[in-house]
């Protein structure tokens, strides 16, 4: 079984950062809002900041119920998105970038993000991106992808779990 992988560094302040606050370049411009980070440098930048970051990769950062989201065709091409909940505005698909805070806790059965609680739809396992590449546990060689199996072997009870795996080595 493979360790978990440090995710991006950029990937890692994407996630931290603040967005949609005025850009101290451009105060006096209009649409100066800090709504794109540059992958190559790592900060988040206005539309007027643009032309010295032409040919670096970027990601256009969105606002969805008053949360940052991006798209997910754009996140695809950076980043493996699977298993987190996509959400549909403008007729594009959105993912969340981080785990959005609930008034009250979520006291329902069905299907919860892993690593919040947050009610998902059903294939789904996390409701951001941020709950995906954030371990859960922070014990060495626990990937947060082997979560899924070892919810799934759960379900088992402990003795066919041993038969489960007695047979796996047998065969
Ligand atoms: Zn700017
Ligand atoms: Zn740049
Ligand atoms: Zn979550």
């Amino acid at each position: 079984m493979v360790g978990p992988r440090p995710i991006p560094h950029w990937l890692g302040v994407l996630l931290g950062q603040k967005f949609f606050d005025p850009c101290i370049l451009h105060e006096s411009a209009k649409k100066n809002e800090k709504n794109i980070f540059c992958l190559n440098c790592c900060i988040t930048i206005c539309p007027h900041c643009l032309p010295l970051h032409r040919h670096h990769r970027r990601l256009q950062i969105r606002r969805y119920v008053y949360q940052d989201v991006i798209r997910l065709s754009d996140a695809q091409k950076l980043i493996n998105c699977s298993l987190v909940q996509p959400y549909t505005t403008n007729s594009a698909k959105v993912i969340f970038l981080n785990e959005r805070p609930m008034s009250r806790p979520f006291r329902g059965s069905g299907n919860l993000c892993v690593k919040c609680d947050r009610s998902l739809q059903d294939p789904f396992l996390f409701c951001s991106l941020s709950c995906k590449v954030h371990p859960i546990f922070t014990l060495p060689n626990f990937d947060v992808l082997t979560m899924p199996l070892l919810l799934f072997l759960s379900l088992f009870s402990t003795v066919n779990l041993m038969s489960f795996f007695r047979n796996m080595h047998a065969g």
